[in-house]
């Protein structure tokens, strides 16, 4: 079944932030909202800051039934002891650390572990492991505007990523969002990176976390109005 509709995502950490009472940290977390579905990506680095802001956004999280993280480095899990409840569904990788694991499995959280490409619901895919030394998935969300992928970090490569999702769904990419780790790049390996997200199909950008403030001028100088600017605090519908 084709699961299509739209999703509604709530940027709830980053290195930067907009909006009144929003803490801007190093890390990332979002929220994406489906027809009956609550699902957090990642968790940030500090669990008061995720808390904060959470609170700032009026977000109950008790209302979050699943829990995506795409790899294991501190500033993506950190926030999960103050959102994890018994019952939510956990997606983790078979690779990341067994501390993380029993830490999941200690709460009463269902513990999801992932290793290659996999459908977790309908219309909703991770990419598996990618990566040879941090492993890394990230999710891609079909909505009526194509699809929405969301990365982590991308240490596997931005483009390494999109063209894994591409060469499974075939379909039209509306939107790429999160941290795409390009801040050791200079502008002319941006532009090739944008060039060949582009012919990838990818229509708008979102990057931010460690995409790396010059990369992100970069992005939004070349696509005008294709650039999507968040941090902590955006709310978009896709
Ligand atoms: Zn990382
Ligand atoms: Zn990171």
């Amino acid at each position: 079944m084709k699961q299509t509709g739209t999703i509604e995502l709530t940027m709830l950490y980053d290195n930067t932030a907009c909006g009144p009472g929003l803490e801007p940290d190093w890390g990332f977390s979002t929220l994406l909202k489906f027809s009956d579905r609550t699902l957090l990506f990642d968790t940030g680095g500090d669990p008061e800051v995720l808390v904060h802001n959470l609170k700032a956004l009026k977000i109950d999280p008790t209302g979050i039934d699943s829990i995506f993280i795409s790899h294991a480095d501190w500033d993506h899990i950190n926030g999960l002891p103050v959102v994890l409840r018994p019952g939510q569904k956990v997606y983790l990788l078979q690779a990341f650390p067994d501390k993380l694991k029993r830490e999941v499995g200690s709460t009463g959280a269902e513990l999801v572990e992932v290793s290659g490409w996999q459908e977790l619901w309908p219309g909703v895919f991770t990419t598996g492991e990618m990566g040879d030394k941090k492993k890394e998935q990230a999710l891609a969300v079909r909505t009526d505007n194509g699809l929405v992928i969301i990365t982590g970090c991308a240490h596997p490569g931005i483009v390494q990523i999109v063209r894994r999702v591409k060469e499974r769904l075939k379909e039209p990419i509306g939107l790429v969002l999160g941290g795409f780790h390009l801040y050791e790049m200079n502008k002319a390996q941006v532009k090739e990176i944008i060039a060949q997200l582009k012919s990838l199909g990818v229509a708008r950008f979102a990057p931010c976390h460690c995409s790396g403030e010059s990369a992100i001028r970069t992005f939004a100088l070349e696509l005008g109005q294709d650039f999507v600017e968040i941090s902590a605090g955006s709310r978009l519908e896709v």
